[in-house]
Protein backbone atom coordinates (compact mmCIF):
# COMPACT_ATOMS: atom_id res chain seq x y z
CA UNK A 1 0.00 0.00 0.00
CA UNK A 2 1.17 3.15 -1.17
CA UNK A 3 2.40 6.11 1.94
CA UNK A 4 -0.36 8.37 0.55
CA UNK A 5 -3.19 11.20 1.18
CA UNK A 6 -5.65 10.18 -0.97
CA UNK A 7 -9.29 11.89 -0.33
CA UNK A 8 -11.69 9.74 0.05
CA UNK A 9 -14.33 12.20 -0.89
CA UNK A 10 -12.87 12.56 -4.09
CA UNK A 11 -10.44 9.71 -5.23
CA UNK A 12 -7.90 12.28 -5.59
CA UNK A 13 -4.40 11.33 -4.23
CA UNK A 14 -3.72 14.57 -2.81
CA UNK A 15 -0.01 13.79 -1.39
CA UNK A 16 2.86 10.58 -1.66
CA UNK A 17 5.31 9.86 0.77
CA UNK A 18 8.30 7.60 0.33
CA UNK A 19 8.86 5.11 3.04
CA UNK A 20 11.99 5.87 5.46
CA UNK A 21 15.13 3.12 4.08
CA UNK A 22 17.00 0.97 6.31
CA UNK A 23 19.70 3.50 7.33
CA UNK A 24 16.68 6.23 8.58
CA UNK A 25 15.32 3.44 10.28
CA UNK A 26 18.20 2.46 12.61
CA UNK A 27 18.73 5.89 13.36
CA UNK A 28 15.46 6.24 14.75
CA UNK A 29 15.72 3.52 16.69
CA UNK A 30 19.03 4.06 18.19
CA UNK A 31 17.21 8.01 19.44
CA UNK A 32 14.36 5.66 21.02
CA UNK A 33 16.29 3.44 22.78
CA UNK A 34 18.61 6.87 24.09
CA UNK A 35 15.34 8.90 24.77
CA UNK A 36 14.43 6.32 26.81
CA UNK A 37 17.45 6.05 28.87
CA UNK A 38 16.56 9.88 30.00
CA UNK A 39 13.71 9.97 29.94
CA UNK A 40 12.59 6.75 32.57
CA UNK A 41 15.06 8.84 35.22
CA UNK A 42 12.09 12.09 35.06
CA UNK A 43 10.01 12.26 37.50
CA UNK A 44 5.63 12.18 37.20
CA UNK A 45 5.61 16.28 37.73
CA UNK A 46 7.87 16.44 34.68
CA UNK A 47 6.63 14.12 32.50
CA UNK A 48 3.25 15.52 33.56
CA UNK A 49 4.24 18.77 32.51
CA UNK A 50 4.88 17.44 28.85
CA UNK A 51 1.72 16.10 28.83
CA UNK A 52 -0.03 18.95 29.53
CA UNK A 53 1.53 21.31 26.91
CA UNK A 54 1.19 18.75 23.86
CA UNK A 55 -2.92 18.55 25.22
CA UNK A 56 -2.83 22.35 24.92
CA UNK A 57 -1.38 22.54 21.77
CA UNK A 58 -3.49 19.64 20.23
CA UNK A 59 -6.51 22.27 21.12
CA UNK A 60 -5.20 25.17 19.82
CA UNK A 61 -4.78 22.87 16.44
CA UNK A 62 -7.98 21.35 16.83
CA UNK A 63 -9.51 22.90 13.49
CA UNK A 64 -6.39 22.44 11.25
CA UNK A 65 -5.88 18.79 12.44
CA UNK A 66 -9.22 18.15 12.05
CA UNK A 67 -9.64 18.98 8.37
CA UNK A 68 -6.10 17.03 7.71
CA UNK A 69 -8.11 13.93 9.25
CA UNK A 70 -11.11 14.28 7.24
CA UNK A 71 -9.15 14.80 4.03
CA UNK A 72 -7.03 12.08 4.97
CA UNK A 73 -9.87 9.73 5.59
CA UNK A 74 -13.20 11.02 5.30
CA UNK A 75 -14.66 11.28 8.99
CA UNK A 76 -17.29 14.15 9.56
CA UNK A 77 -15.34 17.30 10.27
CA UNK A 78 -17.62 17.62 12.94
CA UNK A 79 -16.56 14.17 14.20
CA UNK A 80 -13.28 15.33 13.68
CA UNK A 81 -13.34 18.01 15.64
CA UNK A 82 -14.73 16.63 18.36
CA UNK A 83 -12.11 13.30 18.06
CA UNK A 84 -9.13 16.05 18.60
CA UNK A 85 -11.22 17.43 22.34
CA UNK A 86 -11.36 13.95 23.24
CA UNK A 87 -7.66 13.19 22.51
CA UNK A 88 -6.52 16.42 24.61
CA UNK A 89 -9.02 15.50 27.70
CA UNK A 90 -7.20 12.18 27.56
CA UNK A 91 -3.54 13.49 27.32
CA UNK A 92 -5.00 16.16 30.32
CA UNK A 93 -6.29 12.88 32.28
CA UNK A 94 -3.13 10.71 32.26
CA UNK A 95 -1.02 13.82 32.82
CA UNK A 96 -3.00 14.34 36.18
CA UNK A 97 -3.65 10.64 37.25
CA UNK A 98 -0.30 8.89 35.94
CA UNK A 99 1.32 9.09 39.27
CA UNK A 100 -1.40 7.67 41.70
CA UNK A 101 -2.19 4.98 38.88
CA UNK A 102 1.61 3.66 38.84
CA UNK A 103 2.08 4.24 42.82
CA UNK A 104 4.24 2.23 45.08
CA UNK A 105 2.45 -1.03 45.77
CA UNK A 106 3.62 -2.14 50.02
CA UNK A 107 1.96 -5.61 50.14
CA UNK A 108 0.93 -6.13 53.93
CA UNK A 109 3.40 -6.88 56.30
CA UNK A 110 1.19 -10.08 57.51
CA UNK A 111 1.45 -11.36 53.79
CA UNK A 112 4.82 -11.28 53.21
CA UNK A 113 6.59 -11.69 56.95
CA UNK A 114 7.23 -14.99 55.65
CA UNK A 115 9.30 -14.19 52.93
CA UNK A 116 12.02 -13.17 55.04
CA UNK A 117 11.82 -9.82 53.83
CA UNK A 118 11.91 -6.25 56.40
CA UNK A 119 10.17 -4.15 53.27
CA UNK A 120 8.68 -5.07 50.32
CA UNK A 121 7.76 -2.28 47.30
CA UNK A 122 6.48 -3.29 43.94
CA UNK A 123 7.01 -0.92 41.59
CA UNK A 124 5.55 0.07 38.17
CA UNK A 125 8.92 0.68 36.06
CA UNK A 126 8.81 1.58 32.29
CA UNK A 127 9.72 -1.36 29.91
CA UNK A 128 11.44 0.30 26.74
CA UNK A 129 10.74 1.42 23.95
CA UNK A 130 7.05 0.44 22.65
CA UNK A 131 6.13 0.14 18.78
CA UNK A 132 2.54 1.23 18.29
CA UNK A 133 0.83 0.02 14.82
CA UNK A 134 -2.24 1.76 14.25
CA UNK A 135 -5.34 2.35 11.78
CA UNK A 136 -6.46 5.19 10.03
CA UNK A 137 -10.01 5.16 11.15
CA UNK A 138 -9.14 7.48 14.78
CA UNK A 139 -5.83 8.34 13.64
CA UNK A 140 -5.55 10.54 16.40
CA UNK A 141 -7.46 8.69 19.70
CA UNK A 142 -6.16 5.54 18.63
CA UNK A 143 -2.31 7.06 19.23
CA UNK A 144 -3.50 9.06 22.08
CA UNK A 145 -4.36 6.38 23.65
CA UNK A 146 -1.25 4.61 23.81
CA UNK A 147 1.45 7.25 23.42
CA UNK A 148 -0.22 9.44 26.24
CA UNK A 149 0.04 6.61 28.98
CA UNK A 150 2.90 4.95 27.53
CA UNK A 151 4.51 8.33 28.04
CA UNK A 152 3.92 8.98 31.04
CA UNK A 153 4.88 5.62 32.52
CA UNK A 154 8.66 6.67 31.22
CA UNK A 155 8.30 4.67 27.91
CA UNK A 156 9.29 5.72 24.69
CA UNK A 157 7.08 5.31 21.39
CA UNK A 158 7.88 4.66 17.39
CA UNK A 159 4.73 4.92 15.69
CA UNK A 160 4.26 3.04 12.56
CA UNK A 161 0.29 4.69 11.20
CA UNK A 162 -1.73 3.30 8.75
CA UNK A 163 -0.40 3.92 4.62
CA UNK A 164 -3.44 6.34 4.19
CA UNK A 165 -3.01 9.24 6.69
CA UNK A 166 0.42 9.92 6.99
CA UNK A 167 -0.49 13.82 7.33
CA UNK A 168 -1.66 13.08 10.50
CA UNK A 169 1.04 10.45 11.36
CA UNK A 170 3.75 13.55 11.01
CA UNK A 171 1.62 15.67 12.82
CA UNK A 172 1.80 13.59 15.83
CA UNK A 173 5.49 13.68 16.13
CA UNK A 174 5.94 17.40 15.44
CA UNK A 175 3.08 17.50 18.39
CA UNK A 176 5.11 16.01 20.85
CA UNK A 177 8.20 17.47 19.34
CA UNK A 178 6.72 21.19 20.05
CA UNK A 179 5.53 20.35 23.44
CA UNK A 180 9.24 20.13 24.57
CA UNK A 181 9.33 16.13 24.44
CA UNK A 182 13.46 15.33 23.52
CA UNK A 183 13.82 13.87 20.73
CA UNK A 184 13.39 10.49 20.05
CA UNK A 185 10.57 9.99 22.85
CA UNK A 186 7.77 9.97 20.16
CA UNK A 187 8.88 9.53 16.43
CA UNK A 188 6.32 8.48 13.44
CA UNK A 189 8.22 5.83 11.23
CA UNK A 190 6.74 6.37 7.55
CA UNK A 191 7.23 2.96 6.86
CA UNK A 192 4.92 0.08 5.19
CA UNK A 193 3.60 -2.76 6.77
CA UNK A 194 6.63 -4.94 5.46
CA UNK A 195 9.11 -3.39 8.18
CA UNK A 196 7.40 -4.16 10.76
CA UNK A 197 9.08 -7.46 11.35
CA UNK A 198 12.83 -6.23 11.39
CA UNK A 199 11.63 -3.14 13.52
CA UNK A 200 9.86 -5.42 15.78
CA UNK A 201 12.61 -8.11 16.16
CA UNK A 202 15.14 -5.31 16.99
CA UNK A 203 16.39 -5.93 20.64
CA UNK A 204 16.39 -2.64 21.09
CA UNK A 205 12.22 -2.39 20.92
CA UNK A 206 10.73 -4.02 24.02
CA UNK A 207 7.45 -4.48 22.99
CA UNK A 208 4.12 -3.88 20.74
CA UNK A 209 0.83 -2.62 20.94
CA UNK A 210 -1.55 -2.83 17.49
CA UNK A 211 -5.05 -1.71 16.84
CA UNK A 212 -5.86 -2.89 13.42
CA UNK A 213 -7.41 -5.95 11.75
CA UNK A 214 -7.45 -9.55 13.04
CA UNK A 215 -4.58 -10.59 10.10
CA UNK A 216 -2.36 -7.71 10.99
CA UNK A 217 -2.64 -9.01 14.61
CA UNK A 218 -2.00 -12.23 14.06
CA UNK A 219 0.91 -11.35 12.03
CA UNK A 220 2.79 -8.70 14.78
CA UNK A 221 1.45 -10.69 18.14
CA UNK A 222 3.32 -14.31 16.28
CA UNK A 223 6.35 -12.56 15.55
CA UNK A 224 6.87 -10.52 19.03
CA UNK A 225 5.90 -14.20 20.78
CA UNK A 226 8.80 -15.51 19.10
CA UNK A 227 10.92 -13.02 19.91
CA UNK A 228 9.08 -13.17 23.61
CA UNK A 229 7.69 -9.19 23.76
CA UNK A 230 4.96 -8.56 25.61
CA UNK A 231 1.70 -6.92 22.98
CA UNK A 232 -1.85 -5.53 23.13
CA UNK A 233 -3.89 -6.55 20.58
CA UNK A 234 -6.74 -4.07 19.75
CA UNK A 235 -8.46 -6.19 17.08
CA UNK A 236 -11.85 -5.92 15.09
CA UNK A 237 -15.56 -6.34 16.84
CA UNK A 238 -19.41 -7.18 15.75
CA UNK A 239 -20.85 -6.19 18.32
CA UNK A 240 -23.99 -6.71 19.49
CA UNK A 241 -26.81 -4.25 20.36
CA UNK A 242 -29.79 -6.01 22.26
CA UNK A 243 -33.30 -4.38 22.37
CA UNK A 244 -35.67 -6.21 25.11
CA UNK A 245 -39.08 -5.66 25.02
CA UNK A 246 -39.05 -3.82 28.58
CA UNK A 247 -36.28 -1.22 26.31
CA UNK A 248 -37.30 2.43 25.51
CA UNK A 249 -37.92 1.42 22.02
CA UNK A 250 -37.63 5.34 21.26
CA UNK A 251 -34.34 5.79 23.00
CA UNK A 252 -33.15 2.50 21.48
CA UNK A 253 -33.77 3.26 17.63
CA UNK A 254 -32.14 6.90 17.68
CA UNK A 255 -29.43 5.63 20.00
CA UNK A 256 -28.91 2.54 17.37
CA UNK A 257 -28.44 4.79 13.89
CA UNK A 258 -25.38 6.94 15.76
CA UNK A 259 -23.86 3.71 16.79
CA UNK A 260 -24.30 2.39 14.01
CA UNK A 261 -22.56 5.18 11.63
CA UNK A 262 -20.15 6.73 13.84
CA UNK A 263 -17.21 7.57 11.85
CA UNK A 264 -18.97 6.46 8.62
CA UNK A 265 -19.45 2.68 10.21
CA UNK A 266 -16.12 2.36 10.47
CA UNK A 267 -15.63 2.17 14.00
CA UNK A 268 -14.62 -1.46 15.91
CA UNK A 269 -16.89 -0.42 18.30
CA UNK A 270 -19.72 0.34 16.46
CA UNK A 271 -22.66 -1.78 16.90
CA UNK A 272 -23.03 -3.88 14.13
CA UNK A 273 -25.46 -6.71 14.87
CA UNK A 274 -29.32 -5.45 16.20
CA UNK A 275 -30.88 -8.23 18.38
CA UNK A 276 -34.35 -7.23 19.04
CA UNK A 277 -37.37 -8.99 21.03
CA UNK A 278 -40.30 -10.53 18.92
CA UNK A 279 -42.62 -8.11 20.99
CA UNK A 280 -40.92 -4.73 19.63
CA UNK A 281 -39.10 -5.96 16.76
CA UNK A 282 -41.32 -4.35 14.28
CA UNK A 283 -41.76 -0.82 15.73
CA UNK A 284 -37.96 -1.04 16.79
CA UNK A 285 -37.20 -1.85 12.93
CA UNK A 286 -39.48 0.99 11.75
CA UNK A 287 -38.36 3.84 13.58
CA UNK A 288 -34.08 2.66 13.02
CA UNK A 289 -34.67 2.18 9.46
CA UNK A 290 -36.41 5.87 9.30
CA UNK A 291 -33.62 6.71 11.43
CA UNK A 292 -30.97 5.61 8.32
CA UNK A 293 -32.87 6.58 5.82
CA UNK A 294 -32.77 10.29 7.06
CA UNK A 295 -28.95 10.70 7.52
CA UNK A 296 -27.79 13.44 5.39
CA UNK A 297 -24.95 11.55 3.15
CA UNK A 298 -22.16 13.55 2.01
CA UNK A 299 -18.85 15.55 1.21
CA UNK A 300 -17.54 15.51 5.02
CA UNK A 301 -16.37 18.76 5.18
CA UNK A 302 -19.69 20.19 5.54
CA UNK A 303 -20.83 20.63 8.53
CA UNK A 304 -24.07 18.79 9.24
CA UNK A 305 -23.17 15.47 6.96
CA UNK A 306 -23.68 12.94 8.95
CA UNK A 307 -22.16 9.71 6.75
CA UNK A 308 -19.09 10.64 4.56
CA UNK A 309 -17.14 7.97 2.46
CA UNK A 310 -15.96 4.98 3.46
CA UNK A 311 -11.92 5.39 3.88
CA UNK A 312 -10.60 3.86 0.82
CA UNK A 313 -11.97 1.88 -2.45
CA UNK A 314 -11.42 -1.45 -1.15
CA UNK A 315 -13.37 -0.92 2.00
CA UNK A 316 -15.90 -0.22 0.23
CA UNK A 317 -15.68 -2.70 -2.05
CA UNK A 318 -14.81 -5.23 0.56
CA UNK A 319 -17.95 -3.94 2.41
CA UNK A 320 -20.08 -4.37 -0.83
CA UNK A 321 -18.81 -8.13 -1.17
CA UNK A 322 -20.64 -9.01 2.41
CA UNK A 323 -23.75 -7.12 1.07
CA UNK A 324 -24.31 -8.48 -2.09
CA UNK A 325 -23.36 -11.96 -0.48
CA UNK A 326 -26.31 -11.43 1.77
CA UNK A 327 -28.69 -10.45 -0.66
CA UNK A 328 -28.03 -13.39 -3.10
CA UNK A 329 -28.44 -15.73 -0.42
CA UNK A 330 -32.04 -14.17 0.41
CA UNK A 331 -31.08 -11.66 3.10
CA UNK A 332 -33.39 -8.50 2.70
CA UNK A 333 -32.99 -4.77 2.64
CA UNK A 334 -34.79 -2.64 4.61
CA UNK A 335 -32.99 0.03 3.21
CA UNK A 336 -29.41 1.03 1.16
CA UNK A 337 -27.46 -1.92 -0.07
CA UNK A 338 -26.22 -0.05 -2.71
CA UNK A 339 -24.07 2.80 -3.61
CA UNK A 340 -25.61 6.45 -3.35
CA UNK A 341 -26.73 7.49 -6.89
CA UNK A 342 -25.77 11.78 -6.31
CA UNK A 343 -22.12 11.33 -6.17
CA UNK A 344 -20.01 11.19 -9.69
CA UNK A 345 -16.71 10.17 -7.90
CA UNK A 346 -15.63 9.23 -3.98
CA UNK A 347 -16.14 5.98 -1.63
CA UNK A 348 -19.82 6.53 -0.53
CA UNK A 349 -22.16 3.95 0.47
CA UNK A 350 -26.14 4.28 1.91
CA UNK A 351 -26.43 3.89 5.31
CA UNK A 352 -28.12 -0.20 5.13
CA UNK A 353 -29.99 -2.41 7.20
CA UNK A 354 -30.32 -6.20 6.35
CA UNK A 355 -32.97 -8.35 7.54
CA UNK A 356 -33.60 -12.21 7.32
CA UNK A 357 -29.54 -13.12 8.28
CA UNK A 358 -29.42 -16.64 8.46
CA UNK A 359 -25.89 -18.48 9.35
CA UNK A 360 -24.68 -19.31 6.21
CA UNK A 361 -24.31 -15.55 5.13
CA UNK A 362 -20.65 -14.58 5.72
CA UNK A 363 -21.82 -10.97 7.59
CA UNK A 364 -23.10 -13.13 10.24
CA UNK A 365 -19.63 -13.83 11.22
CA UNK A 366 -17.58 -11.14 9.65
CA UNK A 367 -17.68 -7.41 10.41
CA UNK A 368 -19.11 -5.13 9.00
CA UNK A 369 -16.62 -2.04 8.15
CA UNK A 370 -18.89 0.39 6.97
CA UNK A 371 -22.82 2.01 7.73
CA UNK A 372 -24.03 -1.67 7.20
CA UNK A 373 -26.65 -3.32 10.22
CA UNK A 374 -28.26 -6.48 10.41
CA UNK A 375 -30.98 -7.36 12.48
CA UNK A 376 -31.86 -10.01 13.97
CA UNK A 377 -35.49 -11.06 15.76
CA UNK A 378 -35.11 -13.17 19.07
CA UNK A 379 -38.28 -14.97 21.36
CA UNK A 380 -36.41 -14.64 25.13
CA UNK A 381 -33.37 -13.83 27.00
CA UNK A 382 -31.79 -17.33 25.98
CA UNK A 383 -31.77 -16.93 22.46
CA UNK A 384 -30.58 -13.09 22.75
CA UNK A 385 -27.25 -13.99 25.08
CA UNK A 386 -26.49 -17.01 22.15
CA UNK A 387 -26.82 -14.84 19.69
CA UNK A 388 -25.11 -11.98 21.06
CA UNK A 389 -21.96 -14.53 21.54
CA UNK A 390 -22.38 -16.73 18.47
CA UNK A 391 -19.68 -14.72 16.70
CA UNK A 392 -15.47 -14.71 16.86
CA UNK A 393 -15.38 -11.33 18.57
CA UNK A 394 -15.80 -9.68 21.72
CA UNK A 395 -14.89 -6.25 21.71
CA UNK A 396 -17.97 -4.73 23.58
CA UNK A 397 -21.74 -5.33 23.55
CA UNK A 398 -24.99 -2.49 23.85
CA UNK A 399 -28.01 -4.29 25.51
CA UNK A 400 -31.50 -1.88 26.24
CA UNK A 401 -33.49 -3.60 28.85
CA UNK A 402 -35.39 -2.22 32.19
CA UNK A 403 -35.66 -5.67 33.50
CA UNK A 404 -33.07 -6.40 36.53
CA UNK A 405 -32.87 -9.63 36.22
CA UNK A 406 -32.31 -9.33 32.26
CA UNK A 407 -29.87 -7.05 33.64
CA UNK A 408 -27.82 -10.00 35.43
CA UNK A 409 -27.97 -11.98 33.01
CA UNK A 410 -26.16 -9.93 30.45
CA UNK A 411 -23.44 -9.19 32.78
CA UNK A 412 -23.08 -12.62 33.38
CA UNK A 413 -23.23 -14.00 30.32
CA UNK A 414 -21.83 -11.66 27.36
CA UNK A 415 -18.69 -13.06 26.34
CA UNK A 416 -17.12 -9.18 25.36
CA UNK A 417 -14.56 -6.73 26.95
CA UNK A 418 -17.67 -4.26 27.90
CA UNK A 419 -21.36 -4.58 28.37
CA UNK A 420 -22.96 -1.08 27.96
CA UNK A 421 -26.92 -0.78 29.10
CA UNK A 422 -29.14 1.70 27.98
CA UNK A 423 -26.72 3.60 26.06
CA UNK A 424 -24.17 2.92 23.35
CA UNK A 425 -20.28 1.54 23.75
CA UNK A 426 -17.37 4.46 23.91
CA UNK A 427 -14.06 4.76 25.08
CA UNK A 428 -13.50 7.14 28.39
CA UNK A 429 -10.03 7.63 29.62
CA UNK A 430 -11.03 6.33 32.94
CA UNK A 431 -11.93 2.98 31.61
CA UNK A 432 -10.81 0.13 30.71
CA UNK A 433 -11.04 -0.51 26.83
CA UNK A 434 -10.36 -3.72 25.22
CA UNK A 435 -11.71 -7.21 23.59
CA UNK A 436 -11.94 -10.78 24.64
CA UNK A 437 -12.03 -13.83 21.93
CA UNK A 438 -10.77 -12.39 18.81
CA UNK A 439 -10.84 -8.96 19.36
CA UNK A 440 -7.87 -9.29 20.88
CA UNK A 441 -6.24 -9.19 24.51
CA UNK A 442 -4.85 -6.53 26.91
CA UNK A 443 -6.45 -3.46 27.91
CA UNK A 444 -6.20 0.38 27.09
CA UNK A 445 -7.26 3.36 28.79
CA UNK A 446 -7.48 3.86 32.98
CA UNK A 447 -4.78 2.45 34.91
CA UNK A 448 -4.89 -1.17 33.01
CA UNK A 449 -4.05 0.01 30.42
CA UNK A 450 -1.09 2.50 31.99
CA UNK A 451 0.45 -1.14 33.86
CA UNK A 452 0.35 -3.07 30.66
CA UNK A 453 3.98 -1.63 29.33
CA UNK A 454 5.32 -1.51 32.70
CA UNK A 455 8.00 -3.94 34.52
CA UNK A 456 6.13 -4.78 37.49
CA UNK A 457 9.27 -4.95 39.42
CA UNK A 458 9.21 -6.50 43.16
CA UNK A 459 11.80 -4.61 45.69
CA UNK A 460 12.68 -7.05 48.62
CA UNK A 461 14.63 -5.83 51.48
CA UNK A 462 16.36 -8.42 53.62
CA UNK A 463 18.29 -7.21 56.99
CA UNK A 464 21.09 -5.26 56.17
CA UNK A 465 23.01 -6.91 59.15
P1 LIG B 1 -5.28 -3.06 9.24
O1 LIG B 1 -5.31 -3.25 7.80
O2 LIG B 1 -5.06 -4.23 10.11
O3 LIG B 1 -4.17 -1.95 9.52
C1 LIG B 1 -3.85 -1.53 10.83
C2 LIG B 1 -2.37 -1.24 10.89
O4 LIG B 1 -1.65 -2.46 10.76
C3 LIG B 1 -1.87 -0.35 9.76
O5 LIG B 1 -0.84 0.47 10.27
C4 LIG B 1 -1.33 -1.34 8.76
O6 LIG B 1 -0.34 -0.79 7.92
C5 LIG B 1 -0.73 -2.37 9.67
N1 LIG B 1 -0.64 -3.72 9.11
C6 LIG B 1 -1.50 -4.34 8.28
N2 LIG B 1 -1.09 -5.59 8.03
C7 LIG B 1 0.06 -5.77 8.73
C8 LIG B 1 0.97 -6.85 8.88
N3 LIG B 1 0.78 -8.02 8.28
N4 LIG B 1 2.06 -6.68 9.66
C9 LIG B 1 2.26 -5.51 10.29
N5 LIG B 1 1.44 -4.44 10.19
C10 LIG B 1 0.34 -4.58 9.42
O7 LIG B 1 -6.62 -2.42 9.81
P2 LIG B 1 -7.38 -1.13 9.29
O8 LIG B 1 -8.06 -1.48 8.03
O9 LIG B 1 -6.47 0.05 9.30
O10 LIG B 1 -8.43 -0.92 10.49
C11 LIG B 1 -9.62 -1.59 10.53
C12 LIG B 1 -9.61 -2.70 11.54
O11 LIG B 1 -9.14 -2.23 12.81
C13 LIG B 1 -11.01 -3.18 11.82
O12 LIG B 1 -11.01 -4.57 11.93
C14 LIG B 1 -11.35 -2.55 13.17
O13 LIG B 1 -12.35 -3.20 13.88
C15 LIG B 1 -10.03 -2.60 13.84
N6 LIG B 1 -9.98 -1.64 14.95
C16 LIG B 1 -9.93 -2.11 16.22
C17 LIG B 1 -9.94 -1.22 17.29
C18 LIG B 1 -9.91 -1.70 18.71
O14 LIG B 1 -9.68 -0.89 19.60
N7 LIG B 1 -10.14 -2.97 18.99
C19 LIG B 1 -9.96 0.15 17.04
C20 LIG B 1 -9.99 0.59 15.72
C21 LIG B 1 -9.99 -0.33 14.68
P3 LIG B 1 -0.67 -0.32 6.40
O15 LIG B 1 -1.70 0.75 6.50
O16 LIG B 1 0.63 0.13 5.89
O17 LIG B 1 -1.20 -1.55 5.71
Amino acid sequence: MPIATVNPATGETLRTYDAIGADEIERRLALAESAFREHRTTDFATRSRLLHRAADLLSEDQDDIARTMTTEMGKPIAAARAEAAKCAKAMHWYAEHAEALLADEHPADADVKDSGATQVVVRYRPIGVVLAVMPWNFPLWQVVRFAAPALMAGNTGLLKHASNVPQTAIYLEDLFRRAGYPEGCFQTLLVGSGAVEGILRDSRVAAATLTGSEPAGRSVASIAGDEVKKTVMELGGSDPFVVMASADIEKAAATAVTARVQNNGQSCIAAKRFIVHSDVYDAFCERFTAGMRALPVGDPMEEDVKVGPLATEQGRADLEELVDDALNLGATALCGGRRPKDFDSGWYYEPTILAGITAGMRIHREEAFGPVATVYRVADVDEAVGLANDTPFGLSSNVWTRDTAEVGRFERDIEAGGVFFNGMTASHPALPFGGAKRSGYGRELSGHGIREFCNITTLWHGPAA
